[in-house]
């Protein structure tokens, strides 16, 4: 595909990486296992071994890194692309911003096993406050926004310049939105992360993660660490990956069409309280979620009096599954004061799928009366 013109997002997750048509050639080349390659001349791929380098991670790489705008390194899960990004650029003592509120591994991560690195770790919530002692001396801050599970956003743009003022790198793990929802590096980021086990592969059959990066030589270090690290993708996860985002932007109009039909639904609703999405125009983060998301996709929340009121709501449920994770084409819920998130006995992160608005919003006002 020319990558120079400007394709809409439904043109660009169809055609993005794919080989230019030439007769008797398949339209999405089949996933390549090889461990070695044969050597001698070996054109401009230059591969030579599987752990070093592969065709069926380069595809899904490039159409990747067109939508982010960067540089785009496959990893084999969101975690292995946090991982690899904070082993890269941390050293003895550093400081390090990350969401208090974020995804609950990546401060696990940070604890148990960078421990010897004595980072100096500032948490803080999405919303804020980001007072000028967050950024001192920072050497990288992460951003998560919309952050899981709580759906709180937080200035890209701002925080991006406030960081790069006080000598720091940006990163933003942009999971919730995907690539259509929000491109961080085109608001100032320099790094984002997510993972594509989420929406972007969509179908909860698969774990996948990917960093994307501006600066060429930071991304060269990064395919190092993972070439050394041999933390590498499944070529048969990144294919069918790839495959998958060929309906990345259906996908997500009719899961925000059905978020939006819900929080319609939910608005009001006696048994419902805390309830956000960032595209209800009743949010607290609307008015800076519609400013830098380009939309909103289908991952809502809400809480209910208790943990047997969910329990309960799960129960008499037809379409919604109980199950952690988010973004795949069925709708599910996810309790997750089980997983130890610091939310309410009551609280649920809620991912709307691709089922008929009507069946759903009715599903779930059945199982809540
Ligand atoms: C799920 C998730 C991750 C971790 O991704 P895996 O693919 O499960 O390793 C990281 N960040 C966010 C925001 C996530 O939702």
């Amino acid at each position: 595909m020319d990558q120079g013109r400007e394709f809409g997002d439904g043109t660009r997750v169809v055609h993005g990486g794919h080989p230019a048509p030439e007769g008797g050639t398949p339209l999405l080349p089949g996933p390549v296992f090889a461990a070695p390659y044969h050597l001698g001349e070996t054109g401009p791929s230059g591969d030579f071994y599987g752990r070093a380098g592969n065709p069926t991670w380069r595809a899904l790489e490039s159409a990747i890194g067109d939508l982010d705008g960067g540089h785009c390194v496959l990893l084999p899960s969101g975690m292995a692309a946090i991982s690899t990004v904070l082993r890269a650029l941390l050293g003895v003592g550093d400081k390090l911003v990350l969401p208090s509120d974020g995804y609950y591994a990546t401060r696990q991560f940070v604890t148990d096993e960078m421990a010897e690195l004595s980072l100096r770790v500032r948490e803080i919530a999405t919303p804020g406050p980001w007072t000028v002692e967050v950024f001192a001396g920072a050497r990288l801050v992460l951003l998560e926004t919309p952050s899981n599970p709580g759906g709180d956003v937080c200035d890209i743009a701002e925080l991006a310049a406030r960081a790069h003022a006080a000598g720091a790198l940006l990163a933003v793990d942009n999971t919730t939105a995907t690539p259509l929802g929000q491109r961080p590096l085109e608001l100032g980021a320099d790094i984002v992360i997510a993972s594509d086990t989420k929406a972007l592969s969509g179908h909860s059959d698969l774990l996948l993660g990917h960093v994307s990066v501006r600066d060429e030589e930071l991304a060269q270090r990064l395919l190092r660490a993972r070439t050394l690290s041999g933390a590498i993708p499944a070529p048969f996860e990144t294919w069918l990956a790839h495959r998958s985002m060929g309906t990345l932007d259906l996908r997500l109009a009719r899961q925000a069409e059905n978020a939006a039909a819900l929080v319609d639904a939910l608005d009001g609703h006696p048994k419902v309280t805390g309830l956000r999405w960032p595209g209800w125009s009743k949010d607290p983060s609307h008015e800076l979620a519609a400013r830098q998301m380009r939309r909103f996709g289908g991952v809502l929340r809400f809480e209910l009096p208790d943990r047997a009121a969910v329990e309960e709501f799960l129960r008499r449920s037809e379409l919604v599954v109980p199950a952690t994770s988010f973004g795949g084409v069925h709708s599910t819920a996810d309790r997750r004061a089980q997983f130890g998130d610091p939310v309410p006995e009551g609280f649920v992160r809620f991912s709307a799928g691709c089922e008929d608005p009507a069946d759903l919003v009715a599903d779930v006002l059945r199982a809540l009366a």
